[in-house]
């Protein structure tokens, strides 16, 4: 592993030098001279008309649903699971291997360095993404839809995939994946909390992503979902919830106390008519962490982080009337900075001593004239092309929008595909 300087980069508001050793942002400085020594062990790039931001943390999507990308268009939402369902029992290991690179080729080209994988297969999905360079959090979903003889076959996968996760290396863990409240007994949620606790993981769970799944709680066991997780102690740190569309004032109440983290998959919320009222300030303001994703292909279509800062700030002015809603330092956090903290990742801040994750942007185009506000121009004016390069763990993985295998990668998904859907 070779050291990067980057000279001469917006990075905040200054123009500055950013020394990368190892995998490990070393120096910021105005000017950072290296000696002829040091140069023969350093790729130096010349930064003038770029900015620097971390790379994005995309915390929850499910990468080889690529693959479903564009399929049963318009179609109601129940519909539309048949059909995905059908799509997804014919795929096999080479399906998941080449949809995950497809996702994570399309997430290098949109400035993604790490994202938050829930879906079948996740020591084929970790293969794949290693692959790429990328870092990933895989979650092993527990679904049993309620049928309690399915246990044991989840268990033992679950602890399988622990062993097996414990080779994987520094850029790649395993998480427990409770798929949702709705599809899970209660002895499998307790089970699963239980075991990520002492194993030390985190959990990924779908929470009331539509207001229908929180009428079927309250009917069937008389509160809402995150009440029900709570009396089964099954909150804490540890948790993730992806969507968290339908909050009550004591939910969100329910999520401060126990420090649950809350994932905002909003294209894929709009697109679903799952709902539009993330109710993002309440959250914030009871010290709630909020992250954001893209969910998967099948419902968001793509895996552009850069564009869900777009709509999700959008949505927030939108619905509140408010202007001053979600603002672009939050918004950048919110794509960055929290999701990294929630996975334990010291990343996802341009600063001495973090890893060196970063996504170099072309301001040298039309979207970044004038450049009064970068991070306005780089969220509304741009679009996803103007991210040229991209660093993850010190390696460039983009270098001028090239990625290794990107050929190869589009070949192997079309041919995939061409079985899916004969
Ligand atoms: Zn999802």
């Amino acid at each position: 592993m070779g050291n990067i300087l980057l000279k001469g980069i917006l990075a905040g508001t200054k123009i500055k030098d950013i020394l990368i050793k190892g995998n490990t942002i070393e120096q910021i400085k105005d000017n950072i001279l290296l000696s002829p020594e040091q140069e023969k062990d350093c790729k130096i790039l010349d930064c003038s008309g770029k900015a620097a931001i971390p790379g994005f943390v995309n915390m929850h999507t499910h990468s080889a649903m690529t693959l479903t990308r564009g399929y049963k268009e318009d179609t109601a939402l129940q519909e539309w699971l048949q059909h995905i369902w059908a799509v997804e029992a014919k795929m096999d290991e080479e399906a998941i291997y080449w949809g995950t690179r497809l996702a994570c080729l399309e997430m290098i080209k949109t400035g993604t360095t790490c994202f938050y994988d829930q879906y079948w297969m996740p020591q084929t999905a970790m293969e794949a993404v290693k692959e790429m360079g990328m870092r990933s959090v895989h979650a092993f979903v527990a679904l049993n839809l309620k049928d309690e003889s399915k246990n044991r076959g989840i268990m033992e996968g679950m602890e399988q995939m622990y062993s097996q996760s414990r080779s994987w290396g520094e850029m790649h863990k395993m998480s427990v994946g409770v798929h949702a409240p709705y599809t899970v007994s209660d002895n499998l949620i307790k089970w699963c909390t239980d075991f990520a606790r002492e194993k030390k993981l985190t959990v990924h769970i779908h929470m009331s992503e539509t207001e229908q799944e929180n009428l079927d709680s309250i009917k069937l066991n008389g509160c809402t979902p995150f009440e029900h997780l709570e009396k089964l102690d099954a909150l804490g740190p540890e948790t993730i919830a992806a969507h968290c569309v339908w909050l009550s004032e004591n939910d969100m109440d329910i999520m401060a106390k126990y420090g649950v983290t809350a994932v905002h998959n909003v294209n894929s919320n709009l697109k679903l008519s799952s709902g539009s009222r993330f109710k993002y300030n309440e959250l914030k303001e009871r010290g709630v962490r909020v992250c954001l994703g893209t969910d998967g292909c099948g419902s968001s279509n793509n895996l552009d982080m850069r564009e869900a800062m777009k709509t999700a700030a959008l949505l927030q002015k939108g619905w509140r009337r408010d202007p001053l809603a979600l603002p672009l330092n939050e918004l950048l956090n919110i794509a960055t900075a929290n999701g990294a903290d929630a996975l334990g990742l010291d990343a996802g801040r341009i600063e001495e001593g973090k890893l060196a994750d970063i996504a170099i942007i072309d301001i040298d185009n039309y979207a970044f004239v004038p450049n009064l506000d970068f991070l306005s121009n780089l969220v509304y004016s741009a679009n996803s092309s103007c991210i040229e390069s991209l660093i993850c763990n010190g390696e460039l993985i983009m270098e001028q929008r090239r990625v290794k295998g990107e050929r190869e990668i589009i070949e192997n998904a079309r041919k995939v595909c061409n079985k899916l859907y004969k």
